[in-house]
């Protein structure tokens, strides 16, 4: 977490008690306390404050999006995370039809085949960056051309991964939906927020003392949720500085895997992502195998792959992007954060090189 955002919190849950729904002074504070939050959150997303309902992070936010208008029909790009690909799978359990929108081969929606998808469905959820291989949506121009459709479907955007490096004002202003989570920006876990725009209703998905305007019950997270405004806001500031810094370090540290390790290639070219992903596929390893090999070493990174019961499963957005197999079995993903320095890309190219020797070595 950002410092300012801990200090905010910590503060927060040392001196604020109150409920928010309460009516005493310390609930008022505490009230005053989360308007304020949802204001400077606003702000950031390009939002009116009363379109922000307070969540308990992205997951939720996003379900609650996806369930909100009691769809009959949804399609969604084939590189969502499992909190739209659970769901749909739900959706489909349930017998409403779910579509998968393909993307190219360099992990971007396809918009023409999409269009030819989506004229007859209820919501299209599109995320507005990848978590695996950080590319970036084309989230306007879809709303654009879903705009021009006789029934305008809602659009749902996964923006999680999106605050750090985009300005999503304009994100937000297409979307009819859009959801954040706190601990992708320097916030705490456990808390989020769902854009709901264009004077949207919503089925909530929590029921009780209706909260947050009768759209999610359950008393607020206070503490998290002013730690979550600070980080946004910090994020919002930082923006520009950082991506810059850190697109260079990104670059640095892809040339040097690429060039010093023998059959390493980018799996996506940067034009198509965001400045702190770094995404590789190291033909004749398996990355689950790497990935403990340089945890040892202090490097913390994560497949494209899950190993679940000793089965290698590949990664859905791999596959979707048509990565052959061989390559998709040692995928590895790299995030780089405010803290990244160029020593610390250094060291982490020299501990893959030697990883990936090793592993080849024993092998031979
Ligand atoms: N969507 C994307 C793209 C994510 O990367 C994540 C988290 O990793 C989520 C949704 C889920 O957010 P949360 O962990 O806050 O529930």
């Amino acid at each position: 977490m950002l410092p300012e955002a801990v200090a905010a919190m910590a503060d927060v849950l040392a001196h604020d008690f109150g409920n928010p729904s309460g009516v005493h002074r310390e609930a008022r504070r505490a009230r005053a306390l989360l308007e304020d939050a949802r204001d400077r959150i606003a702000a950031v997303l390009g939002a009116g404050p009363h379109e922000v309902v307070f969540t308990g992070g992205g997951t939720e936010a996003i379900n609650t999006a996806l369930l909100a208008t009691g769809p009959k029909s949804v399609a969604w790009s084939a590189i969502e995370h499992d909190a739209v690909r659970s769901q749909a799978a739900a959706f489909e359990r349930e017998g409403i039809a779910s579509y998968e929108l393909p993307v190219t081969c360099h992990g971007v929606l396809d918009l023409d085949a999409a269009l030819e998808v989506v004229a007859d469905v209820d919501v299209v959820a599109v995320m507005a960056v990848n978590n695996e291989v950080g590319t970036i949506q084309p989230i306007d121009e879809l709303a654009t051309r879903l705009s021009a459709l006789d029934r305008r479907p809602a659009l749902v955007v996964d923006a999680v991964q999106a605050l750090t490096w985009l300005d999503l004002r304009p994100i937000t202003a297409s979307s009819d939906f859009l959801a954040i989570s706190g601990h992708k920006f320097g916030g705490p876990k456990g808390v989020g927020a769902l854009v709901v725009r264009n004077g949207r209703k919503i089925r909530p998905l929590l029921y009780g003392g209706g909260q947050e305007q009768d759209r999610r019950s359950g008393t607020q997270n206070v503490a998290g949720i002013v730690a979550m405004a600070v980080a946004a806001e910090s994020t919002d500031r930082a923006r520009s500085e950082r991506v810059k810094n850190l697109a260079a370090l990104r670059d640095r540290f892809v040339d040097e895997l690429v060039s010093t390790i023998d059959r390493c290639v980018e799996t996506v070219p940067r034009a198509y992502k965001v400045a702190g992903n770094a995404h590789v596929c190291i033909q004749g390893v398996e990355s689950e195998e790497l990935l403990v090999m340089i945890d040892h070493q202090g490097i913390a990174a994560s497949a494209g792959s899950a190993c679940a019961s000793g089965a290698l499963h590949l990664s859905p957005v791999l596959v979707a992007m048509g990565v052959p197999v061989d390559d998709a079995r040692g995928s590895l993903r790299f995030t780089l954060g405010a803290d990244t320095t160029n020593v610390d890309i250094g060291d982490a190219v020299a501990i893959v090189r030697a990883s990936v020797a090793k592993l080849r070595g024993d092998r031979s």
